[in-house]
């Protein structure tokens, strides 16, 4: 036995799935916990992953819940730490990513850490400090227009410096593209010229791989979940891992199936088409209809289903349907009230015996999960870059979940799901 190594910490629930699923990949047992758990550490895999929903919470509040997990990751056995957030750095001139790592590096007495946002796979790139999605600047995405966390700069110094207390650095990819040594000079460097915070240029998996080898002694790294990719074939080959550490085996689950989702991303948009075009069995959610009669009708709908036929309820709408629901109820009333029927849709569901759970959406994935009373989920096998099936205990029987943000997945990912989990 290993023990637990590396401890990660995600500021949002999908986030911390995706690196959970890129950390799964090397087949060594992933854990995820939702929060921090109560209980002290007790069997805790060679990868522990805690989730939590500090994203744009007060900034002290982010700070006070990240140092609870790491204190609990190290009482888990964990000796190095990854600070996750999102791969387009989501974040205000406030916090919460630059706060967060100044915390995090005081508990840890360390005083350089790295930023590599990058998601090359997922066409996240950084060049000269700027980051890209695809090949526009983050300012120029359709990132520069989200509700929360509007990104309106491209370069991750000046969305950094504001954020931070000491010196913020660059390390280009001029200097990446030179090897692990060129890479690690550069960062003894930086430290001695007093940076603590040095942002590195990706813009292919192979950067990745440079960077995860040269930084992997680091106490902390940040980033988006990419770059923590190479780390367990270099905590293998360290030593630090053993190659019989637990392996995550499949378990064999009934296969009566339900699909929620509660996602209207373009990209769910096209997989509740598609799906319904292959003839699976569905049931549409009115929000109008809902607020007026409540879940009953779906409820009744669902209990006459063939459970085996994996049939889906949906709310997926497309953006006018959305902005007239939102206008008629109010916009967090319509989004609550969805995310409750589809959480109640969840528990009966499984209460009929269905085992395998397919949820669209960040939010409703967690009001799924929140009403299946899921505190722990073990990674199995990946899906779709950064969407893995995960196993759970929820009243009192194994399930198998799939927790799948908005634009993630292809268009036939409903149904590579449920394939996926008999032949992975
Ligand atoms: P994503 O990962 O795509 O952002 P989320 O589940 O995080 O998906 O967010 C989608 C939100 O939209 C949820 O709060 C959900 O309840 C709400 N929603 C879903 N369908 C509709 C609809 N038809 N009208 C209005 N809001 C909706």
């Amino acid at each position: 036995m290993s023990g637990t190594i590396l401890g990660v910490i995600a500021d949002d629930f999908t986030g911390a799935t995706d690196i959970a699923g890129l950390l799964a990949r090397s087949g060594v047992r992933v854990s995820l916990r939702i929060g921090v758990p109560d209980a002290a550490p007790n069997g805790t895999s060679a990868f522990e992953v805690i989730a939590l929903k500090s994203r744009t919470a007060p900034v002290q509040e982010a700070i006070d819940e990240t140092r609870a997990a790491l204190a609990w990751l190290r009482d888990a056995g964990a000796h190095r730490f990854f600070w996750k957030y999102c791969s387009t750095f989501d974040s205000t001139a406030e916090g919460n990513i630059g706060p967060v790592a100044e915390a995090l590096m005081a508990d840890l007495g360390t005083d350089q850490t790295i930023y590599c946002p990058a998601f090359p796979e997922n066409g996240r790139s950084i060049f000269m400090g700027n980051l890209f999605v695809g090949q526009q600047l983050l300012s120029e995405s359709p990132m520069k227009d989200h509700p929360l966390t509007p990104m309106r700069d491209s370069n991750l110094m000046r969305l950094l410096h504001p954020q931070v207390s000491k010196p913020v650095g660059l390390i280009d990819r001029l200097v990446v593209a030179q090897g692990v040594e060129a890479l690690r000079d550069s960062l003894s460097q930086h430290h001695a010229d007093g940076t603590s915070h040095v942002i590195v240029d990706a813009v292919a998996n192979a950067d990745l791989e440079t960077i995860a080898a040269a930084c992997r002694d680091m106490p902390l790294i940040t980033g988006g979940s990419a770059v923590a990719m190479p780390l367990p074939a270099l905590y293998l080959a360290d030593g630090l891992l053993s190659a019989d550490a637990p392996k995550q085996q499949l378990h064999d689950l009934e296969r009566k199936t339900i699909v929620l989702s509660g996602s209207c991303s373009a990209m769910t948009n096209a997989q509740v088409d598609a799906y319904i075009a292959r003839g699976a069995p569905s049931y549409r959610l009115d929000p109008l209809a809902l607020s007026q009669s409540g879940p009953q009708a779906v409820l009744e709908w669902l209990t006459q289903q063939d459970l085996g036929a994996a049939p889906l309820i949906y709310a997926t709408a497309d953006p006018a349907q959305v902005k007239a629901a939102q206008a008629e109820l109010g916009a967090s009333n319509v989004g609550a009230l969805i995310e409750d029927t589809l959480a109640e849709c969840a528990r009966v569901a499984r209460d009929a015996g269905a085992r395998r759970i397919i949820v669209a959406g960040g939010e409703t994935s967690g009001a799924v999960t929140k009403a299946l009373d899921v505190t722990q989920l073990d990674i199995a096998v990946e899906i779709a870059p950064g969407v893995p099936w995960t196993y759970c205990t929820s009243g009192g029987t194994q399930i198998a979940l799939a927790l799948k943000s908005g634009n993630f997945g292809r268009e036939d990912f409903f149904t590579l799901a449920q394939n996926k989990l008999d032949t992975p």
